[in-house]
């Protein structure tokens, strides 16, 4: 009894600093450490994802990852994290900073603090040519994405009379799209262009124009870890300034950037 009531204890104190301001301060401790623990994506074209050739994760929040890690010099560590563990693995500190695909907005700003945006997208529908026009098209059919995610929760707002399938990352949500057992796959435009283009069967999808939400990414950080956060954002706007982080956009993204890094968002 006395074990289960200090193992209760434990859990107890775990939460409260999980819930609460973080004590810490990430950038004093990733410098003494010398490494910086990123937690990015791991299957998310083009922004982290295997690189077949290196077996190493790349893309555009990885790039983000290390430039950060080289302003901070100190070595950079990479963590795959999904869309529902990213919160809890910075949380439990088992990472500092995430990078992932991941909106900002006030709901999540209650639990941890953002950087300012260094992405932008809409969400949107990857569907079967031809078989989606209007949201309309959508209704009372299965619709696949990923648990733990912003589009999970717009998805159900938008098509009430769906049936919203959560997988737990977005290649088997578009692999049930390609067997025919979803409808459509919902998520951020950029993440659906990055399924669509690396099948062989591209020209048989499409993302109709049906957009649902806006989709500004901010790096993930503990609430109340302020150096750090001070830290990120001076980075990243150097970053816009410099041209880096325009670099960065056309390694990994056709076209002209339709945002711009600033202390404004
Ligand atoms: N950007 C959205 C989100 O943060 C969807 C992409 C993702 O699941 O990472 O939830």
């Amino acid at each position: 009894m006395k074990k289960v009531g200090l193992f209760l204890l434990a859990v107890m104190f775990i939460l409260g600093v999980a819930g609460s301001s973080w004590a810490g301060d990430t950038l004093a401790a990733a410098k003494k450490r010398g490494v910086l623990v990123c937690g990015v994506k791991d299957s998310t074209k083009p922004f982290g994802f295997i690189d077949e050739k290196t077996s190493s994760i790349v893309g555009y929040d990885v790039d983000f990852c290390a430039a950060i890690a080289k302003k901070l010099g100190v070595r950079l560590e990479l963590k795959p994290v999904t869309s529902s563990t990213r919160m809890p693995d910075l949380a439990t500190g088992k990472i500092d900073l995430i990078a992932a695909t991941m909106t900002k907005n006030e709901e999540r700003a209650k639990q941890i603090d953002f950087s300012y945006m260094y992405f932008y997208t809409e969400q949107r529908f990857l569907t079967r040519k031809g078989t989606v026009k209007t949201l309309a098209d959508l209704a009372g059919k299965k619709i696949g994405t990923s648990k733990g995610s912003m589009s999970e929760q717009h998805a159900k707002k938008a098509l009430p009379t769906a049936t919203i399938l959560s997988f737990d990352d977005y290649p088997p949500a578009f692999l049930a799209l390609q067997q025919g057992r979803v409808a459509a796959v919902t998520t951020d435009e950029s993440i659906l262009v990055g399924l669509m283009n690396a099948t062989k069967d591209r020209n048989n999808y499409e993302i109709p124009n049906i957009q649902i939400s806006k989709e500004p990414y901010g790096l993930g950080m503990r609430k109340g870890d302020a150096n750090f956060v001070n830290f990120v954002n001076k980075t990243i706007l150097a970053m816009e300034k410099s041209g880096e982080a325009d670099k960065i956009y056309r390694k990994w993204f056709p076209g002209n950037r339709l945002f711009t890094i600033t202390d404004k968002q």
